[in-house]
């Protein structure tokens, strides 16, 4: 399988490819991805765009929402950002 993302923990920094990826899964994988630049862990549930690989769907079907717990971690961090 083809890279989709990387990123390091807590970097800032955050790489995604929407290389063969319809838009609605390209924002799931650079959701995800984004999120761990901003310090996000994955998280354990299947339906959060933070789900773990492997994934028993296909990448396709990542969905590319947040849980409520993960949502609320990242508009903490972003508010973190904020001027
Ligand atoms: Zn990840
Ligand atoms: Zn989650």
């Amino acid at each position: 399988m083809p890279v989709r993302g990387i990123s390091a923990l807590g970097s800032g920094v955050a790489l995604a490819s929407s290389w063969r990826l319809g838009d609605e899964a390209f924002l799931g994988v650079a959701r995800h991805e984004v999120a761990h630049a901003l310090g996000l862990g994955h998280c354990g549930r299947w339906d959060c765009a933070l789900s773990e690989r492997p994934h028993p769907m296909s990448l396709a079907d990542r969905p590319n929402e947040l849980c409520p717990g993960c949502m609320d971690l990242w508009d903490g961090l972003c508010r973190g950002l904020a001027p």
